[in-house]
């Protein structure tokens, strides 16, 4: 029931964290987005500004680039009404020159195109570069009338500049002659205009439109923008454009102004969320970690709380015990009614609950010492042979009552330390091995010196229980008694071995165990030699 509390109100922290992490990365994500369409609409209004400026520039320089076409009476029907048209076959070049320079033969409508075509004739049997530019003046220029698709291909297979906008004049008087009106045209991608005159048609040409169209871009530089024509009616618009001003010349033509890149200003505002993303993740862990951090600590603190309590009414119980027995033996004895023999035994028994309180005691302040650091140690040169055998003296009573044997190897070895302590942490360890072990039983303490590495070990072995290995590591911490305190047979406060292991860390060593369940265990204090 516990438990389950404690795990709710973990899931009800976790909402409180994760609930203001979630909106605050939707606010976060909402706003790269935002963040992103506002970029779009200022790149707009630039586009707006762009194309509109790009426009009317554009419309103030198009009439200066208008051309004019002249218009011509169609073609005469060949053949008519000279005997001379027999020649134009080209076999005779005698009666071909004849025709070309008769006088007589550019006097009429008829006469010049019969010589005109006379010298194409020769020009095409015989060419000649200068002949041929003279040619093309004189059919051009002096009678465009005559012109047709095959003989501008005889005349000039490649198509000089001349004949292009030959051509280009024709098609807008075609085009207008066709009813389309004035207007923009486009021409593939390029855009040019046509309109009447009196004279014959006017029109720019899709190249110089693009020419200058060029040039203005070079005077409005935008490193985001670039702009295009198209055509109003026929509503080409790019889908890449997204600005666009009317053309103020002719009808019909707009302005498109694209992004150059679409995608920097998505990538951009992507890099940006993604940003946005890894901050709110980090910040998810970082409180994540943080509230599993308190909470470990928290349940920590809470089980030491618990260990506290625990021994608290252990040393409450551990002191109590001596205590009365101690009272009611030394009452009996001050009564005089105890017969001799048992007088003895009361006083044995004073003697040992004596010192098994002040064992306790000395562990009890000992403990408070060194958790409030005030510990004062008495390092001093010591002979720890006499000292393990005085501990082993002092211990024999208890040991005695169990009949369990206390045995030893000791070495000579000296060394600075707190014999006081040392003494007090043997205690501890003997006290636990026979308290553990069965009756009757052998425990085997040595003392041992290794010159090499310079240590001096005290160890402490017992045919008892054995520790399980996952016990092992935790019974040296503070109040930490395994298993369940109600079934416990032994009696303790969980403070022994903590006390041993501060011991050793105080003079620089360690204590470790190496025990098996149902195998006896063996406590070593390693402690480094000191002068
Ligand atoms: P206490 O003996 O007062 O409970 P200790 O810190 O001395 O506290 O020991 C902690 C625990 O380690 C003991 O409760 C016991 O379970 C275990 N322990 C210590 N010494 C031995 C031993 N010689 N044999 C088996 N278990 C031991």
């Amino acid at each position: 029931m516990k438990q389950s509390s404690r795990s709710l109100s973990f899931a009800v922290q976790l909402v409180i964290v994760l609930v203001p992490l979630a909106v605050l990365a939707v606010l976060a994500w909402r706003g790269a987005r935002a963040q992103e369409r506002a970029v779009w609409e200022d790149l707009g209004r630039d586009a707006e500004l762009y194309a509109t400026a790009l426009a009317d520039r554009l419309a103030l320089r198009l009439p200066d680039a208008v051309e004019i076409s002249a218009r011509y009476p169609d073609p005469p029907s060949p053949g008519a009404g000279s005997p001379m048209d027999l020649v134009l076959d080209g076999k005779d070049i005698a009666a071909l020159k004849q025709l070309r320079d008769a006088p007589e033969a550019g006097n009429s409508p008829a006469g010049l195109p019969r010589r005109a075509l006379a010298a194409l004739r020769i020009m095409e049997l015989a060419p000649q570069e200068q002949a041929a530019r003279e040619l093309e003046h004189l059919l051009i220029l002096d009678c465009p009338s005559i012109l047709t698709e095959s003989g501008l291909a005889k005349l000039d297979p490649e198509g000089t500049e001349v004949l292009r906008s030959w051509r280009r004049g024709q098609a807008a008087i075609a085009l207008l002659d066709g009813g389309e009106g004035p207007g923009w045209m486009l021409e593939g991608f390029k855009a040019w205009w046509a309109g009447p005159d009196e004279k014959g048609a006017k029109f720019i040409s899709p190249e110089a439109v693009e020419q200058l169209l060029a040039e203005e871009l070079k005077k409005l530089p935008h490193r985001d923008f670039a702009a295009g024509l198209s055509l109003e009616e026929r509503g080409s618009t790019n889908s890449a454009a997204f600005r666009s001003s009317p053309v103020a010349f002719g009808k019909g033509l707009r302005m498109e102004v694209r992004l150059r890149d679409p995608k920097s200003v998505a990538t951009t505002a992507r890099g940006q969320q993604r940003r946005v993303i890894a901050l709110v993740s980090l910040a998810a862990g970082i409180c994540l970690g943080g509230l599993l951090l308190i909470h470990r600590s928290l349940r920590r603190e809470q089980k030491l709380n618990e260990m506290k309590s625990q021994f608290v009414a252990s040393v409450s119980h551990e002191l109590r015990a001596p205590v009365a027995s101690i009272r009611l033996m030394a009452d009996a004895l001050e009564a005089g009614k105890v017969a001799p023999e048992t007088a003895k035994e009361f006083h044995r028994l004073i003697a040992r609950e004596g010192a098994r309180l002040s064992t306790l005691v000395g562990n009890v302040l000992d403990h408070a010492r060194i958790e409030q650091g005030r510990k004062i140690w008495k390092m001093e040169p010591c002979d720890l042979a006499a000292l393990v055998k005085d501990t082993l003296q002092v211990m024999e009573p208890l040991a005695n009552e169990r009949k369990i044997h206390l045995e030893a190897g000791i070495s000579a070895a000296e060394s600075s330390v707190d014999a006081d302590a040392i003494q007090q942490a043997l205690v501890n360890l003997l006290d636990n091995a026979i308290k553990f072990s069965p009756e009757g039983s052998t425990i085997f303490t040595s003392l041992s010196l290794d010159e090499r590495l310079r240590t001096w070990s005290l160890s402490v072995n017992d045919p008892g229980p054995g520790i399980a290995k996952e016990e092992q590591a935790r019974i040296f911490e503070r109040f930490y008694r395994p298993g369940d305190e109600l079934r416990r047979e032994t009696q303790g406060t969980g403070i022994g071995l903590s006390l041993v292991k501060s011991i050793a860390e105080a003079h620089g060593g360690r204590v470790t165990v190496s025990s098996q369940p149902g195998q006896g265990s063996t406590f070593t204090l390693s402690i480094p030699i000191s002068s």
